[in-house]
């Protein structure tokens, strides 16, 4: 059986999304897929068709459930969302000290203090 995808009923499904089988796909009384081949058809007003992704198959595939084995609809995303993200702790803000080189003068090679004059030649060095 060839797939054509652009007639494909399944396309108006929405995935993991159960709806009723009568209206998805109308037709004969059928199983629940979970009931098994064992159990009674139902009508398929009293079924949920629900699409599944497929990996091979992008259009999916749908399978019937009564109304006890019918999936859950996915919990709303905004639930999810809303959980509440921890307050994240600022690392303590390291004043950027300016690592200036101490100014040595260049002729006595020693430190010049903070007057800019060297202690040993009087020298100011910027
Ligand atoms: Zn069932
Ligand atoms: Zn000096």
């Amino acid at each position: 059986m060839k797939i054509t995808r652009s007639s494909d009923w399944r396309d108006s499904l929405p995935f993991d999304v159960p709806v009723i089988a009568a209206d998805a796909v109308p037709g004969d009384p059928t199983r629940c897929a979970t009931c098994g081949v064992g159990s009674e058809p139902r009508d398929r007003s009293s079924l949920w068709a629900v699409k599944h992704r497929h990996p091979n198959n992008p259009a999916g595939f749908v399978r019937f459930y009564c109304s006890a084995h019918a999936p859950k609809p996915a919990p709303a995303p905004t639930q999810a969302s809303r959980t509440r993200t921890p307050e994240r702790r600022r690392a303590p803000a390291r004043p950027a000290r300016e690592e200036k080189p101490a100014a040595l003068c260049p002729n006595c090679f020693v430190e010049v203090p903070a007057t800019g004059v060297c202690g040993m030649c009087g020298q100011p060095v910027s």
